[in-house]
């Protein structure tokens, strides 16, 4: 009934292919992307019809490439948008807000957004054994939702991942496999197992699918903020997709009707200092991404070296007046701590440099002080609790009674037993 997708198109030379598992241009070697028919959708759509529906990321289907009903991750997204007041006074700005994807449902990240729509576009496909090359919260999201959906799953991640994400996918019944490598190293293994096995890959043979979830980031956003866009938005970026998405979606937006205005909101990206591949492209001045060959950050989930979107992310942070700037470890156990204090959000790592890099762009004038803007927190905290577990104060431990409680009171800490 959901036909509204032409098929994909190539984003460097925009030759036409049909609605297959494919990924590359055959002449080019651009990456594809789906292809709307936004016409149709316009005269289907509208504010109203979409508000009446449950408030998760299906609301938007008619924007997201899958032919029936979502079969897997129907109740994904519709997350809050927190006006972060205390936050905002820390930061010395007036205006804030953070797309709390942090408690994304099911596996806490916004992952489960991509997920949703690939594994829903693989059952379409005919797959039965899905899988990813993972940084971890994908690793999490693809076993999770493939467990619920029945299907097989094979997922390849660097070894060295937080203890919590390797859990955190086995515990799904997840084939988990640690490759003695980088992102990149398991990306390329799981490229060539994809192609020989036929399996659907989320984010290799279904990424133009997959990457269509992340629209709906910013399709909540303008929507919570009573169908308009802010006037800045600053986004982590691993592969550098979801920057990117969040853009489109803005201006998929207005294109079918949904905003009255032409958006023109300032899109940023944060990354890691240990691994920014496209902060030091952008920085440059080049034209795309520079490559890190060794990543090393506690920021895990964006430690991509090679990422797959990283020219279309300088792109949209220039075109759209925006910028971009990253954080080291410190900065980023720092921001993580802040927005716990300030807001009651424990994020992940990438929080962190979310955060860190906005102070970063407030505090050097990028963006101005009284303007609105958007954070969005991408992971939970609970999956990367060693990034802060040396920065917390240590909790005394007394006997129960009021005597001993008494003396933590007025300070006597070597009183107590810890
Ligand atoms: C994957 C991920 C991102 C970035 O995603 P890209 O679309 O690859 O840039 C951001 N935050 C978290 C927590 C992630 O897991
Ligand atoms: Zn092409």
């Amino acid at each position: 009934m959901n036909d509204f997708v032409r098929g994909l198109k190539c984003r460097l030379c925009g030759k036409n292919y049909p609605k297959k598992p494919l990924n590359y241009c055959e002449d080019d070697f651009g990456p594809l992307e789906v292809d709307y028919d936004y016409d149709a959708i316009r005269e289907v759509i509208n504010r109203g019809k979409i508000e009446l529906r449950p408030f998760n990321m299906w609301r938007y289907r008619e924007l997201l490439p899958i032919d029936g009903e979502p079969t897997v991750g129907p109740l994904v997204g519709g997350t809050p948008l927190v006006k972060a007041d205390r936050l905002a006074e820390a930061l010395g700005i007036e205006n804030l807000w953070i797309k709390n994807d942090a408690v994304n449902f099911p596996t806490l990240s916004f992952k489960d957004r991509v997920v949703s729509v690939a594994l829903s576009k693989a059952r379409e496909f005919g797959f039965t054994t899905v899988g990813c090359a993972s940084t971890g919260n994908l690793a999490n999201s693809v076993a999770a939702n493939a467990a619920q959906a029945g299907m097989k799953s094979y997922i390849f991640v660097p070894h060295d991942l937080e203890a919590a994400k390797i859990l955190n996918t086995i515990v799904y019944g997840a084939n988990l496999i640690g490759i003695k490598g980088t992102y990149d190293d398991a990306n390329r293994l799981c490229s060539q197992v994809a192609d020989r096995y036929n399996w659907g890959m989320v984010n290799v043979n279904l990424r133009p699918f997959y990457a269509e979830g992340s629209k709906t980031v910013g399709y909540e956003i303008a929507e919570q903020l009573g169908w308009r866009t802010p006037q800045h938005v600053v986004s982590p970026m691993a592969g550098g997709s979801l920057i990117g998405k969040v853009h489109k979606a803005f201006m998929e937006m207005y294109k079918v009707g949904l905003l009255d205005k032409e958006p023109r909101c300032k899109i940023y990206g944060a990354q890691a200092a240990g691994c920014n591949p496209i902060i030091a492209g952008l920085k440059a001045g080049s034209e795309t991404h520079r490559p890190v060959r060794k990543p090393n950050t506690i920021a895990k989930s964006l430690a991509i070296g090679d990422p797959a979107d990283g020219y279309f992310a300088i792109k949209v942070m220039k075109e759209t007046g925006g910028w971009g700037d990253d954080a080291t470890d410190a900065e980023i156990a720092d921001a993580m701590l802040l927005l716990a204090r300030t807001e009651g959000i424990f994020a992940e790592t990438a929080g962190g440099v979310t955060l860190a890099v906005t102070k970063k762009l407030i505090d050097a004038g990028r963006i101005p002080r009284n303007e609105e803007i958007v954070i969005c927190i991408t992971g939970n905290g609970l999956k990367t609790q060693d990034a802060v577990a040396d920065l917390v104060e240590r909790h005394p431990v007394i006997r129960p009674n009021i005597d001993d409680f008494e003396a933590v009171l007025n300070g006597k800490r070597e009183t107590v037993l810890v």
